[in-house]
């Protein structure tokens, strides 16, 4: 639904949908779809409390509001708190993860990293990322072992979590391009040459490499971020493609 990490016309902040009823990250979630298909929706996950990942879980409870329905969402406790404390506080926005009382609009319920979870038919394994705040990547597996991890926000060492998941389809961050390595190890981003040493990682561990898609680009460094991921995906011989809105992908 989102692909990028600013917004405009043309481009969402990150979100993705799986199946139409579980959304990773909620950066350009009620913009992308129908009420309809807002109340179809049976999960959230979140990776982190950045509000490029967060923006649209007021509104999206709003709709659950008012529609009479509630939503679950899950992740971390420091998001659990972020959303709390700033957003839904009752002062910027209704706080609609306490209220109304016992039956809130928001069920939140707190994610145990490497603990996988059974949410809506899926396992989930939430895995800590290197990133400025407490983050974590998602592995998702339907019923029939069809599996994705999506790293959220995460610089570099990204092999620890290699041992945890084996994806099919790896959908992962690429903020910027080679010229912002630095910031890439300073802010936890990835850029090409980056994601390049973590696929290396990837590969020695597990053997073989994902399709990879790449997600969160900053619009105005796209074309060279495009052109740096083809490069790494010639020298080693595998997929990597961008995101973009509205991008469908059928495993
Ligand atoms: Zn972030
Ligand atoms: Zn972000």
């Amino acid at each position: 639904m989102g692909a990028h990490n600013c917004e405009s016309q043309g481009t969402r902040l990150v979100s993705l949908l799986v199946d139409d009823i579980l959304a990773l990250d909620a950066g350009g979630l009620t913009s992308s779809l129908t009420f309809a298909e807002q109340l179809k929706l049976k999960a959230i996950l979140l990776t982190h409390q950045h509000y490029d990942h967060i923006r649209d879980v007021p509104a999206i409870a709003m709709t659950f509001y008012l529609s009479g329905a509630t939503i679950n969402v899950y992740s971390i406790l420091p998001v659990y708190n972020a959303l709390l404390t700033h957003l839904l506080n009752g002062e910027l926005y209704p706080n609609f993860l306490e209220r109304p009382q016992g039956n809130p609009i928001v069920k939140f319920t707190v994610i145990e990293p490497y603990k996988t979870e059974q949410i809506e038919g899926y396992s989930i394994l939430a895995v800590p990322v290197n990133h400025c705040v407490p983050s974590v990547g998602y592995q998702i597996t339907s019923a029939d072992g069809k599996g994705i991890f999506y790293t959220g926000d995460a610089g570099p060492g990204l092999a620890h979590c290699w041992e945890y998941v084996s994806p099919q389809l790896l959908i992962t961050e690429v903020t910027a391009s080679n010229r912002f390595l630095e910031f890439g190890r300073e802010k936890g981003h990835l850029t090409p040459s980056l994601l390049r040493e973590e696929l290396l990682s990837f590969q020695k561990i597990k053997g073989y490499l994902p399709e990879v898609i790449a997600v969160h680009m900053n619009p105005n460094l796209e074309a060279e971020i495009e052109a740096e991921l083809a490069v790494v995906a010639k020298d080693l011989g595998s997929s990597i493609t961008l995101a973009y809105e509205g991008r469908q992908l059928y495993l």
